[in-house]
């Protein structure tokens, strides 16, 4: 992990370049059908098997970034449930509900807010550091080292960061269970957005400014659609990242809906797959 590199003097979101691009291709979900009809291989997706045209959406992209929970681990992993229970564990404790109540609150606050740490910033004074340090404090011994993940992030060209609405505590312990913590230049966290969690539009501000990243040339994998909405409208590739057939996954389901959303160029359900798929043979 390397130091924050400067602020971005040069970015200028009215720059034609900043500009939302056209669609270049319709969806390809990894595993399924492709575009032609034909059906894929069973995951993991055999890298030759892009699209050459998908291959070429992503030739300019020199700055890689990825959502942590639920897009670099999969979705059917027990780490959000953990977190999820902790985040219900806090609540009940600070406002001495039982479980039911406590669970009520917690969506309500993820839905109005975007994260429930918001919630409780907007409605009521709490420590973030305390609420941060509480709820990912989580085991993480059911994450395996990804080995094909770590390659292919490696492998891709140019930079990887890591953007995420949990703390940079909670990204650097699980990329380091994952093996994948060396491949990134650093970590925008939610205290980095200020508490201001995706999907609002600030917050992609600060992380390009913070980053000096061209939204442009850079691409977006993430588990939530409406996480990519604002990325596309700037210019980012997007990818929507989700679970393989059959396996369970823990999240509500607005999270999993969007995947044929406008703003949603690719999908895959085979990350280290796709990935791989787009450095090519070798
Ligand atoms: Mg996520």
């Amino acid at each position: 992990m390397t130091d924050i590199k400067g602020k971005d003097a040069d970015f200028d979101p009215t720059a034609p370049d900043a500009r939302p691009q056209a669609r270049s291709a319709e969806p390809v979900v990894a595993t399924g059908a492709s575009l032609s009809g034909t059906p894929l291989h069973k995951s993991p997706l055999p890298k030759t098997l892009l699209p050459d045209h998908t291959v070429a959406r992503f030739a300019h992209v020199d700055t890689w970034v990825f959502d942590l929970d639920n897009t670099l681990y999969p979705a059917g992993s027990d780490l959000w449930p953990k977190i999820d229970a902790r985040i219900t564990h806090f609540l009940a404790e600070l406002f001495g509900l039982d479980g039911l109540s406590s669970r009520a609150l917690q969506k309500y606050y993820y839905q109005r807010y975007g994260t429930t740490l918001r919630g409780l910033m907007e409605e009521h004074e709490i420590s973030s550091d305390e609420f941060l340090a509480f709820v990912h404090d989580i085991d993480r011994s059911s994450l395996m080292p990804n080995h094909s993940l770590a390659k292919a992030i490696t492998e891709l060209p140019g930079r990887k960061l890591i953007l995420t609405n949990g703390s940079r505590e909670h990204a650097l312990r699980t990329a380091e269970k994952l093996g994948i913590h060396e491949m990134f230049e650093d970590i925008f966290d939610i205290v980095a957005a200020d508490l201001v969690p995706k999907p609002a539009a600030e917050t992609y501000q600060r992380f390009f400014d913070r980053h000096a990243v061209e939204p442009a040339r850079a691409a977006m994998f993430e588990d939530i659609s409406h996480n990519l909405v604002v990325p596309h409208a700037r210019g980012m590739v997007t990818t929507l990242v989700v679970p393989k057939a059959g396996q369970e996954d823990h999240r509500e389901p607005w999270e999993i809906a969007g995947a044929n959303a406008a703003h949603v160029e690719f999908v895959t359900n085979d990350l280290e797959g796709f990935l791989a798929g787009l450095i090519g043979p070798g």
